[in-house]
């Protein structure tokens, strides 16, 4: 008898807690501090909603996510991605810790500059770079990753004019596998594109190609396709070094590692399910190790993760306005804050809990926000405890991008808090108030005057 193949166990984590029926966990504990500060305490300071950011959250996000790609690999440098959260607080954080910034816009450029980030530790990204800023970038050695051939010309046309030699990077986009694909960035691996912009770059002499950049998709769940990406990335490197006799200075693999967020319609939470740093670092290092560079010519690895470092570091505090029944029958609980400042609810089905004590009975329900507008629904459904008008709550893992994507529409954007490693309360921005927004308004002559 053939004997049977071995296979090696697996074993995963796996925090079951009390399913219900459709197997989700249920949340019966109350939440009632956050990182030793009460969540009462912070509600009647500084009003509600609040958001509120935990900086040892932050530090310890990052320090694990470094250390899951220097133990696999020898130079490695990370680049805060600003549209993640651009209050300059929590950018200063990463960058203490030793973070570049990546950005991809002039405001942002600017944000990273006032923070005090030197000129080349700045990736400059986007598809829309205006032709003062690329000015800027060159003139402080940034490192400008190409995003289209439009851009390619203008910067050799604006390089005509200067004495420099700008240090730039392109951006590459491919079939990891994933779709849809992410192809509206970058110059194309497989139809060629990418290889013709490199030849582009090195005939014109005039810019220095230094790195290859690509940035995948986000809440990426594959660790295989950061695989397919770093190789094709390597392939391009390598074929770079055999024609022009140069190494490739860095590759930068962008972002899109997952936060542990439920996306809607998962079966189970992302806390379960989402591939770890590790995991992605070994896919994404393992391949550039075992492609066969000299090793001392192994090309520095930038990450420009963002959602994964501060998805879990924020939190949305917030009050019950008041709780009806629906007209088939129900329950439907209405908060003070909705999809205006949580525009993550639109694809997380995220973590909400009661911030204080409660009766045992629990009941599906309908979260909304308090905005007059139908799609303000927080979540669709979820079983909750009673919760009364007065009663608070905190929303989990808000992190990314709710603190840049908030609109500000029918009422103000809340104040942000930071909570530092000794315990102490920041605000880091102020709520917007009216005299803020009508700040910026005129009012034509002719208007000035109504008489009702
Ligand atoms: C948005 C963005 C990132 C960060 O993406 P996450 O999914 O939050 O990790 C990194 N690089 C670029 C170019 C981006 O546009």
């Amino acid at each position: 008898m053939e004997k049977l193949k071995y296979e090696r166990p697996v074993i995963k984590k796996l925090n079951a807690g009390i399913m219900n029926k459709f197997g989700m966990r249920t949340e019966f504990t109350p939440h009632t501090h956050i990182e030793g500060v009460a969540v009462k305490d912070i509600i009647s300071k500084f009003g509600s909603p609040v958001f509120v950011i935990s900086e040892r959250q932050i530090r310890k996000n990052y320090q694990q996510a470094v250390r899951s790609f220097r133990t696999r690999y020898p130079k490695v440098q990370f680049a805060w991605s600003y549209k993640t959260n651009y209050m300059n607080a929590v950018c200063k954080v990463f960058h203490q810790e030793g973070s570049w910034a990546e950005v991809v816009s002039g405001f942002e450029y600017h944000k990273a500059l006032g923070n005090g980030v030197p000129g080349n530790k700045i990736i400059f990204n986007g598809p829309d770079k205006r032709e003062e800023e690329i000015i800027l970038a060159i003139n402080n050695d940034s490192l400008i990753h190409v995003d289209h051939f439009d851009e390619l010309f203008l910067l050799m046309e604006i390089v005509e004019k200067m004495d420099k030699r700008p240090r730039v990077a392109i951006r590459v986009n491919m079939d990891t596998g994933i779709y849809p694909m992410w192809d509206r960035f970058g110059f194309n691996y497989e139809n060629g594109q990418a290889w013709n912009a490199i030849n582009k770059i090195m005939a014109s002499e005039k810019l220095e190609l230094v790195g290859l950049h690509s940035h995948i998709g986000t809440f990426m769940l594959s660790t295989a396709a950061y695989a397919v990406a770093t190789s094709k990335l390597c392939d391009l490197a390598f074929n770079f070094n055999k024609k022009f006799g140069k190494a490739i200075q860095y590759l930068d693999l962008g972002g899109g590692f997952p936060s542990s967020n439920t996306l809607k319609g998962a079966y189970l939470p992302g806390a379960d399910t989402v591939p770890s740093i590790d995991e992605f670092a070994e896919a994404i290092t393992s391949t550039v190790l075992n492609y066969g560079f000299k090793q001392q010519e192994l090309p520095l690895l930038i990450l420009e993760t963002g959602r994964a470092l501060i998805d879990d570091a924020g939190f949305l505090l917030g009050s019950v306005l008041a709780t009806k029944r629906l007209s088939d029958g129900r329950r439907a609980t209405i908060l003070d804050f909705g999809v205006n400042i949580l525009f993550t609810s639109f694809w997380y089905d995220h973590k909400i809990t009661p911030a204080q004590e409660f009766s045992h009975h629990t009941e599906d329900m309908v979260l909304f926000g308090p905005l007059c507008m139908n799609i303000d629904v927080v979540r669709e459904t979820v079983n909750l405890p009673l919760l009364q008008k007065g009663d608070q709550v905190v929303v989990h893992k808000v992190g990314a991008y709710n603190m840049t994507q908030w609109m500000q529409f029918i009422s103000m954007r809340p104040s942000i808090i930071m909570i530092d490693e000794n315990e102490s309360m920041h605000q880091i921005r102020k709520p917007e108030t009216l005299a803020y927004l009508e700040s910026l308004e005129n009012i034509p002559e002719h208007l000035q005057q109504i008489k009702l």
